[in-house]
């Protein structure tokens, strides 16, 4: 790739401004001053430095972060606050994407990540991915409740749910519950739970695939996946 879009990429600035580093003679490759934005370079096969400093260059970027509520699953909004504005500006540059939605109000597991490829896997509909949730109910949950999510129940607009796991964690005046769905319909827990005349009051998701929430990430905290996390969600 390029060396001004390697070192844009990595945080160095904007491409202007790292024309201007290049040709203060800051960068080389492999101990060669290179004063020429348009150079190609292997960052895999060989050192670039800026300062003396080694570029660490990742292609790839996936995070795991603990959605906090207050904050929207989109990488852009005139007026409200996204996921995105919680990353420091050296995950950021990379610009990864939410994988999939989770509501404003919605906490838990959000995968972010530039690789398109594994995010299109993942939101699939013919790959199934399960998502399980934890959540708060208001009623009490019943066994007839866990009937309808097994057999489908029938969403506002006419859609016939697929089968749903779901577990009655405690059920009282408020149930605690979670349940596992493995399509990914806008709003669909709530909806579930509205087709059986429930409202969810606290929605938090905890897995995706086999991908769990680490619980040692408070809200709005976000860490990177460690390379046996990338692989096991291939
Ligand atoms: N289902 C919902 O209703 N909301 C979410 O954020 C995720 C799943």
């Amino acid at each position: 790739m390029r060396i001004d879009k390697l070192l844009s990429n990595t945080g160095y600035g904007t491409r202007k401004e790292v024309k201007k580093l290049l040709k203060s003679g800051a960068v080389k490759v492999d101990e060669t001053v290179i004063k020429d934005a348009k150079k190609q370079v292997d960052p895999s096969g060989h050192i670039v430095t800026v300062y003396g400093e080694i570029v660490r260059y990742k292609e790839f970027v996936y995070l795991m972060m603990n959605k906090p509520p207050g904050y929207i699953s989109a990488t852009e909004d005139a007026t409200q606050q996204t996921v995105l504005d919680i990353l420091e500006p050296e995950d950021a540059v990379l610009k990864p994407f939410p994988v999939g939605r989770l509501d404003k109000d919605t906490e838990g597991l959000l995968l972010l990540t530039n690789d398109g490829q594994l995010a299109h896997q993942l939101l699939s509909p013919k790959k199934h991915v399960p998502k399980t949730y934890f959540a708060i109910i208001d009623g009490l949950v019943t066994d007839s409740d866990v009937k309808a999510f097994k057999e489908g129940v029938l969403l506002d607009d006419g859609y016939m749910t697929k089968p749903a796991i779901l577990k009655i964690l405690k059920g009282e005046n408020q149930s605690e519950i979670e349940v596992t769905i493995s399509e990914g319909k806008y709003h669909q827990v709530k909806r579930m739970f509205e087709a059986v005349r429930k409202k969810v009051v606290y929605l938090k998701r905890i897995s995706m695939g086999n991908l769990v929430l680490h619980e040692d990430l408070e809200l709005g905290e976000y860490r990177e996946l460690t390379d046996e996390e990338v692989d096991i969600l291939r």
